[in-house]
């Protein structure tokens, strides 16, 4: 049996029971009921068991089981039985939070899958590459990356990345022709296959393989669950908490030899040590980061921001240049012709006369040169060419019957570099090669002018005044295309050098009115210190005249060409940079030197980018953001962030979700660090007086494992605040353990301990060790409660409204409150927790104490900023 590609295209057509236009709706279902999604099967996923499991791994949870079995053994089976309890408790609500954080993740995966142009019903329509059926007819441009494998049936100078799939770097140029011999995978030039990106030209494949029978399938065999890579964030938290936990354990191990020498049992004192270890050890560290950042990263996609990896998140915190594209981006890229420019002539598009020979020739130009469709109301492809389709439209001239009269023979697609594409059709008994593009591009390649009179010279006057007009169009913040065109010998297989001796016809200016919410948002990043910055393909005037609409640019001085920056050393560029507002004309190589510029001065810049050509500029940037809705699949394949709604002001908005949640995991860690220095402090305290130990191991292990975990979470989920975008951006370099912030976390463990030793004095007094320790851990479990309305803010919140609008961290409060009320009040319990029975003034007693440390530390807070304010 022959190969595909050794196969003629009718041939495959027909073995795979398809045809030119592709399936119908129908077959297509069918054929995924028989054959399934076009996906690759992931790794095997842990399951909920092995996830609880594995909650048990961590080195201080063994310890705590072999103390439980230690204890069981020597008879004190209540302890063993609270301690398996508890740390039962704890990997269930560690389960809970890994399966929902992984749930997140996954679920912004789907959201960021990528699409694909397929032949349904004989339109083209676009969907979700897993819904692609074996026989689909699927469509692919530039920027488009392969959805499945296929065996080509049109091909417009395709050329294909295939180095995912062969390591081969270069692109391979596609052709048509059926092959005779077997041939290796990088040689079969006439398929296509999965995974591989187009970098060039157009084509059309019927798909001949899908899912896991694909090339990139069978080599991958299973997609390894992609595990994230941790965030800077994490891995400092990870090496202070190593660092902390050293340190702990010293402690604890002298701890427990001053505990034996001083003739304590052995077995308890190593119970002890062991639970002090467990209470002030900050496990929880890292695990906080990826729980709250996955849990943020569903707001951002609610609003219109996937984000592809988790760093992003942190890193859109410290965002100080976000240089956006001006089109579709800060423009709502809804284009409409304005004008046409023939003969001459300013005509407004609402006065075209297509009984006019010279504007029914550029009208049936600017459909033939254009790749767009508009069918049954469905737009498809570039809104500059949609546009022009459009215009058609009003007039009663549908593009299919003009593109059906004069058939595409030939075409150069449009790029970014080039900025202008051409198709050759036969025209009137002519072969014409129709060129659109860029105005400045294409006047320097034409030497001729098409009149109603003929085809004659066009002088330099005549140069002058169409450059005048493009001048006229830009300064209205038009978008302005030249049409020209010239005639090609027969047989010709069109080159860009053809792209020569151009013959002008005229030019179509369009309007791309800013998006409404772009303003505010530039404003808004100017406030918060991110300076914004436009950089697109679009001539200068025409970008200038946008920007400075939108308050990205003051004066035209800060506006420069692309050109102008190619012959710039590195450093020269250096020193430009912050003098430039807009550059215009780039091409994708300006877009990397630019963002490297800004980076070599200590910038964290966030960049969009939707082209082919985009993806080293985005890998470049510290967030290279996609264009979800124009943006290409290599481009999203590239970037970290993913906008669906291709809005500047959706960046800003990350930008803000990224600092609150920088700031509300900074809440989180100075809870969980400043409560267990507190519980520290009160162990050192009392051990240096020589009282007797003011905790049983349960009470830290209730705390910790139990009433700890939830407000920290909570504080994690506090309500995003608008008062970040006053501040400066964070340099990217800080560390949240600051010596600020660590003498933040001092200061509060200090009044924690303060109060709990002074709870634990006052019930030593009353009845000795045992109500002391009552006293200690219901004052300790409580302040620590309290403390979670200290770690909203750097400023006090008690007596204000935001003291009471995160609810979850309200509910952490009252389980926790109603938890150890429970096992102070409840007899049976007390045994188990080694506590005393406290009557109601004991209670309230042991509330106050807690409470006191709140408003204590509030006043501290107000202290703190005063004297901060004195200072400046
Ligand atoms: P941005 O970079 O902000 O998205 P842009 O869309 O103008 O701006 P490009 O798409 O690189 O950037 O276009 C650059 C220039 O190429 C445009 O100013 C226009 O003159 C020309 N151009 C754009 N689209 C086409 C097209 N489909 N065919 C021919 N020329 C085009």
């Amino acid at each position: 049996m022959k190969e595909i590609y050794q196969q003629t295209v009718e041939e495959v057509l027909k073995q795979v029971g398809s045809k030119e236009l592709g399936l119908t709706s129908e077959q297509a279902r069918k054929s995924r009921e028989k054959c399934g999604w076009n996906e690759l099967a992931e790794g095997k996923k842990k399951n909920i068991v092995q996830i609880f499991f594995e909650q048990y791994k961590d080195f201080l949870v063994l310890i705590l089981i072999a103390s439980a079995v230690i204890s069981g053994i020597l008879g004190d089976v209540e302890s063993a039985a609270v301690i398996v309890t508890v740390i039962t408790i704890n990997a269930i609500l560690g389960t809970i939070q890994t399966v929902k954080a992984e749930q997140s993740l996954q679920s912004l995966k789907k959201l960021s899958g990528p699409e694909a142009k397929v032949l349904r019903d004989g339109t083209a329509i676009q969907l979700p590459a897993r819904e692609l059926v074996v026989g689909d007819v699927i469509l692919l441009e530039a920027g488009d990356m392969v959805p499945a494998d296929g065996r080509l049936i049109e091909n417009a100078s395709l050329k294909v990345d295939e180095s995912a799939l062969t390591g081969e770097s270069l692109a391979v140029e596609k052709n048509m022709d059926t092959l005779l011999k077997e041939a290796p995978l990088g040689d079969r030039t006439n398929m296509l296959f999965s995974g591989s990106f187009i970098t060039y030209g157009r084509g059309k494949a019927v798909v001949t393989e899908i899912g896991m029978q694909t090339e990139v399938g069978k080599i991958a065999g299973l997609l390894k669950s992609t595990s994230e890579k941790q965030t800077p964030l994490q891995m400092s938290l990870e090496k202070f908490g190593k660092k902390l936990s050293i340190l702990i354990l010293i402690f604890c191990g002298i701890l427990f030899a001053v505990s034996v020498f001083r003739g304590e049992e052995i077995s308890s004192a190593f119970m002890f040590a062991v639970a002090l270890a467990v209470a002030a050890i900050p496990e929880a560290l890292s695990s906080i980061v990826t729980i709250v950042l996955s849990f943020g990263t569903q707001k951002m996609a609610k609003e219109h921001a996937i984000i592809r990896k988790l760093q992003a998140v942190e890193g859109l915190g410290s965002v100080s240049i976000i240089c956006s594209d001006k089109t579709g981006t800060l423009t709502q890229n809804k284009m409409t012709v304005e004008d046409y420019y023939i003969d001459g002539k300013r005509i407004s598009a609402s006065k075209i006369d297509i009984t006019d020979l010279a504007q029914r020739r550029l009208l049936d130009d600017s459909i033939l040169c254009n790749d767009s469709t508009n069918e049954n109301e469905v737009e498809i492809g570039d809104p500059t060419e949609t546009a022009l389709i459009n215009l058609g439209s009003r007039y009663g001239v549908e593009a299919a019957s003009v593109r059906t009269l004069y058939p595409r023979k030939g075409e150069l697609p449009f790029d970014s570099e080039r900025k202008m594409m051409s198709t050759l059709h036969q025209i009137d008994g002519e072969n014409r090669m129709i060129v659109k593009g860029a105005v400045d591009r294409l006047l320097e390649r034409t030497e001729r002018i098409w009149t109603k009179a003929g085809v004659r010279e066009l002088t330099e006057e005549e140069k002058e005044k169409i450059r005048q007009q493009n001048q006229e169009f830009s300064m209205e913040g038009l978008r302005v295309l030249a049409f020209t065109y010239r005639e090609i010998p027969d047989q010709h297989k069109l080159t860009i050098e053809d792209e020569n001796h151009l013959v002008f016809l005229g030019l179509i200016a369009m309007m791309d009115p800013p998006r409404e919410e772009s303003k505010a948002a530039v404003e808004e990043c100017i406030k918060a210190g991110i300076r914004p910055v436009m950089i697109t393909g679009d001539h200068k005037i025409t970008a200038a005249a946008i920007a400075k609409r939108i308050g990205i640019l003051h004066d035209l001085s800060e506006a420069c060409e692309g050109a102008e920056i190619e012959n710039m050393s590195d450093e020269q560029l250096r020193e430009f940079v912050p003098n430039i507002s807009v550059y215009a004309r780039v091409s994708p190589e300006h877009k990397i030197r630019i963002v490297r510029a800004w980076q070599e001065k200590g910038m964290i810049v966030a960049m969009t980018g939707d082209g082919v050509n985009d993806a080293p500029a985005l890998k470049q940037a510290n967030i290279g953001v996609a264009m979800g809705v124009t943006g290409t699949e290599v481009a999203k394949d590239a970037a970290a962030m993913v906008l669906t709604d291709d809005n500047f002001a959706t960046i800003v908005k990350a930008v803000e979700n990224g600092r609150n949640l920088y700031r509300n995991i900074k809440s989180a860690i100075q809870f969980l660090l400043s409560g267990n220095f507190g519980a520290i402090l009160t162990v050192l305290c009392a051990s240096l007086a020589g009282l007797p130990v003011p905790f049983a191991p349960v009470h830290l292990l209730f705390i910790n494992l139990l009433t700890d975990s939830l407000p920290a979470i909570a504080l994690g989920m506090e309500p995003h605040n608008r008062e970040v975008m006053n501040e400066k951006p964070r340099s990217a370099d800080e560390s949240i353990l600051t010596k600020d912030f660590l003498g933040k976390v001092g200061l509060e463990g200090l009044v924690i301990g303060a109060m709990t030793m002074i709870g634990f004095l006052t019930g030593y007094h009353q009845n000795g060790a045992l109500l002391g320790s009552t006293y200690a851990f219901g004052t300790l479990c409580l302040a620590r409660l309290f403390h979670g309305f200290n770690c909203k803010s750097d400023h006090p919140v008690l007596f204000t409204k935001r003291c009471f609008n995160n609810k979850w961290l309200q509910g952490a409060f009252l389980l926790g409150a109603a938890l150890i009320t429970a096992v102070l009040m409840i007899p049976e319990l007390h045994i188990i927790f080694k506590v005393e029975t406290l009557n109601w003034i004991q209670l309230g007693l042991v509330y106050l104490y807690a409470f006191v440390s709140l408003p204590i530390i509030q006043f501290l807070k107000w202290v703190r900023i005063k004297l901060r304010k004195n200072g400046e």
